[in-house]
């Protein structure tokens, strides 16, 4: 085999907490990822020279050696002694720079498509960490579904996720959030409220869509609404257009609202993409990455 299809797909955080720092610099975190059926395609086709080449869709992201999948595909290459470059093309559907770890799942389906072309044989572990050199949320990429993430990110709890009938309504604002910046606010920040993880743990095996939703919290919101309130009027469209609940994704600026009847998720989309072009409906996903032939 030498090339390789896959869907590379996003996510969005039910909760997020921010524990403290590591001496490092990385911020020790609990937070509940969802993956979601909004996907990048990623097509991977072997190289006899030993450059690594980049197509894409979107005009948002690096071609160079500055893209995650690069660093992916350099990082495998390396580790394992092939002689042999790649050209990887990105379909690009996932907002950049958005909070839905598009970058990290990018590089997770390159490391997934790379351990199948060239027959490496390394175990869903190993892929977790060798992605996480990558970055903190590469390792949930890879399979994805519904965890609770704690430590920098990477340890992962498996959790029964969202019912696939609960409509997801996401709004990417155009404008650009820095991740470190929102989390180099936070240390300074006294953090009063939090998200009680283990109550949104027990609404999800219940299937309790509506408590899910009235208590999901993201404790990084407050610093990114303040710079950018426009992700509080988003929210404010989305309850007051009747859905359950509605928050900000990771560091933003992406802010999603769940749905139990599409037609309301689909009623608000129409009012949202009006002044915000990248507004989509979709539900949840359990697969990260998925090799699709
Ligand atoms: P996270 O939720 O993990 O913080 P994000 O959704 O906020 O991620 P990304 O879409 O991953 O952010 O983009 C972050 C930065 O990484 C952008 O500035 C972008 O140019 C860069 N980048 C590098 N490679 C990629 C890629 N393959 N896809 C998207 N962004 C990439």
């Amino acid at each position: 085999m030498n090339s390789i299809k896959l869907k590379s797909r996003a996510k969005i955080n039910l909760s997020i907490d921010v524990l403290g720092k590591r001496q490092d610099g990385y911020h020790l975190v609990e937070m509940i990822m969802q993956t979601i059926d909004l996907y990048d395609l990623i097509e991977i086709s072997e190289r006899e020279d030993n450059q690594i080449i980049i197509k894409s869709t979107s005009n948002e992201i690096p071609l160079d050696c500055n893209n995650l999948v690069y660093k992916a595909a350099d990082l495998i290459r390396n580790t394992f002694d092939i002689n042999k470059g790649v050209e990887i093309y990105i379909k690009k559907n996932i907002p950049v720079a958005a909070g839905m770890a598009g970058g990290s799942s990018n590089a997770a389906a390159i490391l997934v498509g790379l351990n199948k072309i060239w027959n490496l044989n390394l175990s869903d572990q190993k892929l977790e960490e060798i992605g996480l050199k990558l970055g903190a949320d590469v390792p949930f990429c890879i399979n994805g579904g519904a965890v609770l993430a704690s430590g920098i990110g990477e340890e992962l709890t498996p959790i029964k996720g969202l019912s696939k009938d609960v409509c997801i309504l996401v709004c990417k604002p155009d404008l650009f959030v820095s991740t470190k910046e929102i989390y180099e606010c936070i240390d300074s920040k006294h953090i009063e409220k939090r998200p009680n993880n283990q109550f949104l743990i027990d609404c999800l095996k219940n299937e309790n869509t509506r408590q899910l939703a009235e208590n999901m919290f993201n404790v990084l919101e407050e610093v990114t609404v303040d710079k950018h309130p426009v992700i509080q009027q988003i929210e404010d469209i989305m309850t007051r257009n009747k859905a359950l609940g509605a928050m900000m994704s990771g560091s933003g600026p992406t802010v999603f609202g769940l749905y139990e009847n599409r037609e309301d998720a689909l009623k608000c989309k129409s009012i949202l993409e009006k002044q915000f072009k990248q507004t989509f409906v979709v539900a949840c996903e359990e697969k990260g990455v998925e090799v699709n032939g």
